[in-house]
């Protein structure tokens, strides 16, 4: 039974480095990551629930998104969310975008809080509340579990070998999906990246080459034009129009990541004809309010999507695996789990994992992840 009223009493705030297990290369390999700068929020209430997020930008060259931005950020929105019920994330969001405009990447944790306390709530897992019918299928009747969801690898920038050999590693794991990481200053390295993993690739898997923004649109239209495949390629440019110019002009159906911050982009993006598909990522967006806006959107123009968070540990990934569990088979492409590639784990085996190539959220109320609270060590800050 949901109680009658419920008010956010406490926010609290942890910061945690969560460390790559190796070193990553974005970009060409211009871009490089070590460590991530994660933040966890617990949001209590008056009614005994509390509710979990984490906010984990990749580092901060990879986005407009930086780690201590995101407490600072909840510095300010702290005073306006303590009274509110957690259970109207519409009115909450609502709140939040007039006392923050924008900031998308601050506003994520405190939303999948809010939807962990509004599953728990009405007895029900987050990917049932965002509309999943669970792994009967259309017609398969009941179901108490989620759909699983198959996931995808990330293959970070190195030469041809590197890369080949990295593949295989995620394959052996379960992988069938690869988003190999390319995009430099030297195309003819890039058409021979793209060569030799087409032809490496072991038949049943497929691969997303996904370029960072590194290009400039003529480099793009010219490599993907120079090779055969036919496999979806990412961010080729920085730009949405620049990427749309792309788009226009070579073989390959496009992804849109990393420009794609506001619904608004993704309706000038449906306008120019620039993808066929995007990522869907929380962090990026602002939650799983706003990713499910995006997903609801992508459904309706037919795009396929990748959803997946942008960062962090199995929390951040279970909240983006319940809203792509509840997303239609034809529209939901693969999904990354971040956790796969760091050292520490401060939700000790909890949530979606990886199990033989997919990784289904739990059933249980809520988001069903909560974290080891002596592993995240001493809040940064209390709001109450
Ligand atoms: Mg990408």
């Amino acid at each position: 039974m949901q109680p009658d009223s419920m008010r956010i009493t406490r926010i609290t705030v942890w910061q945690m480095d969560l460390p790559l297990s190796q070193p990553y290369y974005l970009s060409g390999g211009r871009l490089r990551f070590d460590r991530l700068d994660s933040t966890f929020v617990r949001i209590d209430t008056d009614a005994g629930l509390s509710g979990w997020g984490e906010a984990c930008p990749w580092g901060h060259t990879y986005l407009p998104a930086h780690g201590p931005g995101v407490r600072a950020g909840i510095e300010t929105l702290a005073p306006a969310l303590i009274g509110l019920d957690p259970r109207g994330i519409d009115h909450l969001n609502a709140v939040m975008d007039v006392t923050l405009p924008a900031h998308p990447y601050v506003k994520s944790a405190v939303d999948i809080a809010a939807w962990d306390i509004f599953g728990q709530a009405a007895g029900m897992p987050v990917w049932q509340c965002l509309g999943g019918g669970g792994n009967g299928g259309i017609s398969g009747g009941e179901s108490s579990s989620a759909t699983p969801v198959a996931v995808n690898s990330s293959i970070s920038t190195g030469t041809p070998d590197e890369m080949i050999a990295l593949i295989r590693a995620a394959s052996a794991d379960g992988y069938r999906t690869h988003s190999a990481k390319i995009g430099g200053s030297d195309p003819a390295l890039d058409i021979a990246r793209m060569d030799a993993i087409s032809a490496a690739l072991p038949a049943g898997e497929n691969v997303t080459f996904d370029v960072n923004r590194a290009w400039q649109p003529a480099t793009a239209i010219s490599v993907l034009n120079s090779v055969a495949s036919r496999d979806w390629v990412e961010q080729p440019c920085e730009t949405l129009d620049q990427c749309a110019t792309v788009a226009a002009r070579v073989p390959q159906p496009i992804m849109l990541d990393e420009c794609m911050h506001t619904l608004q982009d993704h309706l000038d993006a449906w306008r120019l004809g620039a993808c066929q598909g995007v990522k869907v990522k929380p962090n990026r967006l602002g939650g799983l309010t706003r990713a499910r806006q995006v997903r609801d959107l992508g459904v309706a123009l037919g795009w396929q999507m990748h959803i997946e968070d942008v960062g962090g540990s199995a929390l951040a990934d279970t909240a983006a695996i319940h809203l792509a569990a509840s997303t239609p088979d034809a529209n939901r492409l693969a999904s990354w789990l971040c956790h796969y590639h760091l050292s520490s784990d401060p939700v000790p085996g909890q949530g979606a994992r990886n199990h033989g190539g997919f990784a289904t959220p739990p059933s249980t109320p809520g988001l069903g992840v909560r974290p080891d609270e002596d592993r995240l060590g001493t809040p940064v800050a209390i709001y109450e």
